[in-house]
């Protein structure tokens, strides 16, 4: 089959030809379709993400088509239309699985980070954590559900449900998604996108923002939560800075350079800053739920697998409009 192979970190993604996996017992074999681009991708290409397995075949937003079986799957049948996101296995034993927290499991193994993902023409996964896709979607348009949908819907539900104003730093894939969810809530959205992208903002404020601003702008209300989804840690004393008492900064990048020192004050009055890692089937359950009721619409800029280095380029100098999404036909 024909696969974009990171060899070694730092390196671009190499065309090949390699053997089509063969599912294991629990394992379902799928054709893919289409396969979302992630920052986490660029984070474990650029080594700040330090133990993939290598080589590697990148990808963690998968839609696919069951090709075959491995033994005892029971979930999937042949022909059926999966999902397969970031997190690939837990190991339902450690303290983290025991107390519904799998998202932090000591065992856990990541789709195209540490097993094989969706820059190829077929992969595997284990049938316990593909999911069902519903509703409209095309195959590239579910794709970026996947991860930058659940990611997202993750640090959404951590924001907690009282509250009105919501800040969204890094206008990209996982903000245009969460938007339209937080929208449909109720919630009026403040968009910051890197200072001086009038077109990122333009973006936000078509998709109903009440308002767009540069990352340094003051909102003109003080916002009761913010999600950052840039990978900037000096995102976090500035979204201190425009947030209200009692407030919380969730940060749901898997990576972020350094956080500037900033003065105890814009944290105390009980603001929190947590951050998001990976996410749980039920996070998964319940975006795909969701995003069909809204219907969340997803925006996305299609590549052919050969191009998927081009994809990355793009998406590394924000000139990705919505999500980046690879067809594999
Ligand atoms: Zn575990
Ligand atoms: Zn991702």
């Amino acid at each position: 089959m024909r696969a974009m192979v990171l060899a070694k970190q730092g390196e671009p993604l190499k065309q090949m030809n390699v053997n089509v996996p063969v599912p294991a017992a629990g394992q379902v074999l799928i054709k893919v379709k289409a396969c979302g681009v992630c920052r986490t991708d660029l984070h474990i290409i650029d080594s700040e993400l330090k133990e993939p397995k290598l080589p590697l075949i990148i990808g963690h937003e998968i839609i696919g088509e069951v090709a075959s079986l491995g033994e005892n799957v029971t979930k999937f049948k042949i022909g059926e239309r999966v999902g397969v996101p970031w997190l690939g296995y837990t190991c339902g034993k450690c303290k983290f699985c025991l107390s519904g927290k799998e998202n932090l499991c000591d065992n856990a193994k990541f789709t195209g980070y540490t097993i094989d993902g969706g820059y190829a023409e077929y992969t595997v996964a284990d049938e316990r954590y593909c999911f069902r896709i519903k509703g409209n979607y095309s195959d590239e348009h579910a794709a970026p559900l996947l991860c930058a949908g659940l990611i997202g819907y993750r640090s959404y539900r951590l924001c907690g449900d009282k509250f009105r104003r919501l800040g969204i730093y890094g206008f990209g894939a996982a903000a245009h998604i969460i938007a339209q969810i937080a929208m449909h809530d109720g919630k009026e959205v403040y968009a910051f996108t890197k200072d001086g992208d009038s077109e990122g903002q333009a973006f936000a404020k078509e998709l109903g923002a009440v308002w767009a601003g540069g990352s340094n702008d003051m909102p003109p209300e003080k916002l009761d939560a913010s999600i950052i989804f840039a990978p900037v840690g000096a995102l976090i004393p500035a979204a201190l800075k425009a947030t209200e008492k009692g407030g919380i900064v969730v940060c749901g990048g898997i990576h972020m350079s350094n956080i500037p020192e900033f003065e105890y004050n814009i944290l105390w009055e009980e603001r929190t800053v947590i951050s998001v890692a990976n996410l749980t089937r039920e996070d998964g359950d319940g975006l795909l739920e969701a995003a069909p009721k809204v219907p969340v619409k997803t925006i996305v800029q299609v590549y052919k697998l050969e191009r998927a280095n081009e994809a990355l380029k793009d998406l590394r100098a924000g000139k990705v409009h919505g999500a980046a999404v690879l067809k594999i036909d």
